[in-house]
């Protein structure tokens, strides 16, 4: 297993449909063995293949909601339902999240409440998980990175400016920046 590069906005695997993954294989078995560690070493509570320069449609979570419940899988080729979105500005405190492809920056997003995740495992069996709250935000924002959709691309206007300016200021917003979980910098 290896700790893997995370790929920086701006490399166009971030901002590109990810392609079916299909039978699961060795090579793909690796992969999430690896994204598994890079999502902990990072750490972050979720990695989506393209976060690792890998164009497949395929994501790995890990999230404690409480002590001792956690909820964690590989979702391959997945589908999602989402409930519909609540209108209104998205809350500093409640909703703010972050971007291990934008590191170290947060800003608040609306997401739906509600998520139904369809997707294969590592065994090829196909599993249904219904989400709330963090869980579903969490589903949806890696089923986005599949989309090449980012989170930053879904900000209210000022968010989205904020967001802008720190891809400026960091020098991102260009193919072929990464930062390597461990080494370069340890990310909330
Ligand atoms: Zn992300």
């Amino acid at each position: 297993m290896a700790v893997l590069p995370i790929v920086i906005t701006g490399d166009p695997v971030l901002h590109t449909p990810a392609r079916a993954v299909g039978a699961v294989d060795d090579r793909v078995r690796t992969l999430v063995a690896d994204m598994v560690e890079t999502m902990h070493a990072a750490p972050g509570v979720g990695l989506a293949a393209p976060q690792v320069g890998v164009p497949l449609r395929l994501f790995v979570w890990h999230w404690e909601e409480d002590p001792g419940i956690v909820h964690a899988g590989v979702a391959v080729d997945p589908e999602l339902w989402v409930t519909p979105t609540t209108i209104g500005p998205a809350d500093d405190e409640t909703e703010s999240e972050g971007c291990l492809s934008l590191p170290g920056e947060r800003f608040p997003l609306r997401r739906a409440e509600g998520a139904m995740l369809r997707a294969r495992g590592l065994d090829g069996e196909p599993f249904e998980i219904e989400a709330h709250g963090w869980l579903a935000r969490i589903f949806q924002h890696e089923f986005d990175h599949l989309d090449g959709v980012l989170y930053a691309d879904r900000l209210e206007h000022a968010h989205a400016k904020a967001a802008a300016k720190a891809v400026k200021r960091e020098g991102w917003g260009r193919p072929g920046a990464s930062w390597l979980p461990g080494i370069d910098r340890l990310e909330g």
